[in-house]
């Protein structure tokens, strides 16, 4: 007979119960989400084969009693069970702005541009974009070719919270070259825990861009705030933060306020979060810094830099000056922001 256990080794690190006799999930209910440090990033969800999922637009895991495996993966790759806050500008081989000759977007489409490029040379055959529906809720599209692009909804800022890790599981069990992968700095984050700890993530996400982010929203929170100031979301094609102002555009005009009025919706994970320019990712993609329709890239790892070469050799983009001092005020905000971190 074999003795496969002689044979086979293991070596997994979880990390220490902070809560000794409890299962994993209810450590990471106390240390994270009964804490409100959650930022709702979802990578427990991705990897929990019991059933971590969303209710009510929160992490839950509804019967974990009977169903939690105890396996400890949700806290092998949760960003914040040991929390350890990202700062600044990261590290980064070109700070530059961009506007696609081929796509619009929030900004200069320079995500798209990115995604669509990556995939032509192969590097990728598919990335995940978040879209929404005719009520701007949240959805996770596999973009395969460029030609889905011309959905107007792939592009552009949705201010609210997206099941795009969850959706990353999928893609890596599906894809033949490679995933492209867009999210907050959180979801930036979880996807490095979840390359560290899964070698399927490390070997199939060949690019992992990062968007500039202050705060994101729950759905039913900055909804409900919209329309009692008079947006018609039948009507609405565009939402934006700049220079301290929410601005709705809509077909017949837009509605406008200071952002921080949104104070008291602000989620507890996102008033806990110091990275503003997603420092983990292989290129950071962002509005501050740059002209009137460019996007500001920040690419950092060598992938990205090729995808530039790329993109510049083909002449699908227009490049020009960014300056990084202009995100001083928004790095600097949300570090004086989270200074309060809740202690255990
Ligand atoms: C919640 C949020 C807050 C932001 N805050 C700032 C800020 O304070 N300052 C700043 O300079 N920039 C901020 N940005 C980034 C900015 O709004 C643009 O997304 C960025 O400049 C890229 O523009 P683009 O034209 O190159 O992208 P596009 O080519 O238009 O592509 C946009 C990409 O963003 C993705 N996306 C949209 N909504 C979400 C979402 N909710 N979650 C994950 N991915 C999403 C789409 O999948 C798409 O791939 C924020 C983005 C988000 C999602």
């Amino acid at each position: 007979m074999i003795n496969m256990a002689a044979e086979v080794e293991w070596e997994v690190t979880v990390p220490e119960k902070r809560l000794k006799d409890k299962l994993y999930f209810e450590n990471l209910k106390a240390v994270v989400i009964d804490r409100n440090i959650c930022s709702r990033c979802l990578t427990c969800a991705a990897i929990c084969p019991g059933g971590i999922t969303v209710v009510d637009d929160r992490v839950d895991f509804p019967d974990y009693e009977t169903r939690c495996m105890d396996c400890g993966a949700c806290v092998r790759v949760c960003p914040r069970f040991v929390y350890e806050p990202k700062s600044g500008l990261g590290s980064y081989i070109r700070f530059i702005a961009g506007r696609s000759k081929r796509f619009t977007g929030q900004d200069g489409a320079m995500v798209s541009e990115l995604m669509v490029s990556a995939m032509e040379m192969g590097v990728i055959d598919r990335g995940l974009f978040v879209s929404r529906d005719e009520d701007w809720a949240t959805e996770v599209f596999h973009v395969r070719e460029s030609e889905q692009l011309s959905i107007p909804t792939l592009g552009g800022t949705k201010y609210t919270f997206a099941d795009v890790l969850p959706e990353l599981k999928r893609a890596v069990m599906f894809t033949k070259s490679g995933v492209g992968i867009v999210g907050t700095p959180c979801i930036v984050s979880g996807v490095r825990r979840l390359q560290q700890e899964f070698p399927i993530f490390r070997d199939r996400v060949k690019l992992l861009v990062g968007l500039f982010c202050t705060e994101n929203f729950h759905y039913s929170d900055i909804t409900r705030y919209l329309k009692d100031k008079g947006v018609d979301f039948s009507k609405l094609i565009k939402t934006d933060i700049t220079k301290g102002k929410f601005i709705a555009t809509m077909t017949d005009g837009e509605v406008k306020f200071k952002v921080k009025e949104l104070e008291g919706i602000l989620p507890s994970g996102c008033n806990v979060c110091t990275d503003f320019t997603a420092v983990e990712s292989d290129v950071s993609v962002g509005s501050v810094g740059s002209a009137k329709g460019f996007s500001t890239v920040v690419v950092r790892e060598e992938n990205a830099d090729k995808i530039i070469d790329y993109i510049r050799e083909k002449g699908y983009a227009d490049f020009g000056e960014a300056d990084p001092a202009q995100l001083d005020f928004l790095i600097n905000h949300k570090k004086a922001r989270a200074k309060n971190i809740p202690q255990e």
